[in-house]
């Protein structure tokens, strides 16, 4: 049996693909999720041990598109994990797709964090991602799931969106804040090749502005923890699942285009819904030596507010951080902090953490 507490799941489908996307997603159709939640369920059951699992994530795609009983076939299927007595088990929604009677559903399969994938607030923007939002539907679904016990509720914006101004980035905090949820993830969009929007030769915007959405984003969020570069978090209210892949923990992953870390290996699924169906479930196998694991580690844990722990760094490679890493120069600067036992960037200097990782890594001494 492997060590894992942690447990990701696929569901692929959507009923609308948004023109930035470059996730694994493919258009929803009952026929394919009978079909896929089959396959899904034979791969948990040829490579799940029975581990009793911290966390179950439920992420897409859009598994708020499936239908009340596609839902329950679902939940089914996941009932063969062992869940610890406090396992967080999240699902992704979309306000599009997601009902009232959804979210009994979920209730009453033990869900007790969702994520909303709401993006932004203003339609221009929505138009132009191809998605819908009515606001006073957000509010009352938000409401919903306070009235029946989940109120571990996360919300997802996108910034940087092509012509998107800063006050429009701060009308959508605002908004956000005005719902009172626990945790908010934001993420600037990247323009990746493929998508829509790419192949219309929209133009990013510049590094600059960015770099000011994101101060502004962090300055109206501050009654919130920043506790990971782009996730904030009421009281408590971190997300246990997240922090496995930034504390660089095993997960099964399982479903299609899902990743994965066990033992020394880290995988990723195929994309191919015929290899897929298939059982053809591997892609890709990486075979992790200890300079490899070191690295993630190293790009992981600073990703979070915490940071690397110099004590943990020890006691899983039996070598000092301080002998890995010239460090020194980057806490002269400021760029790192060492607290007793801590290595982190500090949270004025996160929107350059790729910078200074590039840097850190290019100092190992091994
Ligand atoms: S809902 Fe999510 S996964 Fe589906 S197309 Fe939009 S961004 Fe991609």
């Amino acid at each position: 049996m492997n060590n894992v507490k942690h447990c990701y799941i696929h569901i692929p489908f959507c009923k609308k693909i948004c023109s930035y996307c470059d996730f694994c997603k493919l258009f929803y159709d009952t026929g394919y999720v009978s079909k896929y939640l089959e396959i899904l369920k034979e791969e948990i059951t040829t490579f799940y041990q029975g581990e009793v699992l911290d966390t179950i994530y439920i992420g897409g795609g859009t598994p708020s598109s499936l239908s009340d009983k596609e839902l329950e076939s679902l939940f089914l299927i996941l009932s063969c994990f062992k869940r610890s007595s406090d396992c967080e088990v999240t699902i992704e929604a979309n306000f599009d797709s997601i009902t009232e009677s959804k979210l009994d559903i979920c209730k009453k399969y033990g869900v007790n964090r969702i994520s909303f994938g709401l993006e932004s607030t203003h339609s221009w923007i929505l138009k132009k991602m191809n998605r819908k939002l009515d606001l006073e539907y957000v509010r009352h679904i938000i409401r919903y799931c306070k009235k029946i016990g989940i109120g571990n509720i996360n919300v997802d914006l996108m910034y940087a969106f092509p012509g998107e101004s800063l006050k429009e980035v701060g009308e959508d905090i605002e908004f956000i804040k005005s719902l009172d949820v626990s945790h908010v993830s934001t993420y600037s969009l990247m323009l990746e090749e493929h998508t829509k929007l790419f192949l219309e030769k929209e133009k990013p915007i510049s590094d600059e502005v960015d770099a000011k959405m994101y101060e502004l984003i962090c300055s109206q969020l501050s009654d919130y923890s920043h506790y990971e570069i782009s996730n904030f978090c009421k009281d408590g209210y971190f997300s246990k699942h997240n922090l496995c892949y930034w504390k660089n923990k095993e997960y099964y992953g399982f479903g299609l285009g899902a990743s994965g870390y066990l033992g020394d290996v880290r995988y990723i699924n195929t994309r191919s819904i015929t290899h897929y169906l298939q059982k053809k479930f591997r892609y890709l196998e990486e075979k992790l030596g200890i300079y490899d694991k070191i690295e993630y580690d190293v790009i992981l844990n600073l990703r979070t507010k915490e940071g690397i722990s110099k004590e943990d760094f020890f006691h899983k490679y039996s070598i000092k951080f301080e002998d890995c890493y010239s460090y020194f120069e980057l806490v002269k600067e400021g760029y790192l902090v060492e607290e007793g036992n801590f290595i982190s960037i500090p949270e004025k200097y996160f929107y350059l953490s790729n910078e200074i990782m590039v840097r850190l890594l290019e100092e190992c001494k091994l």
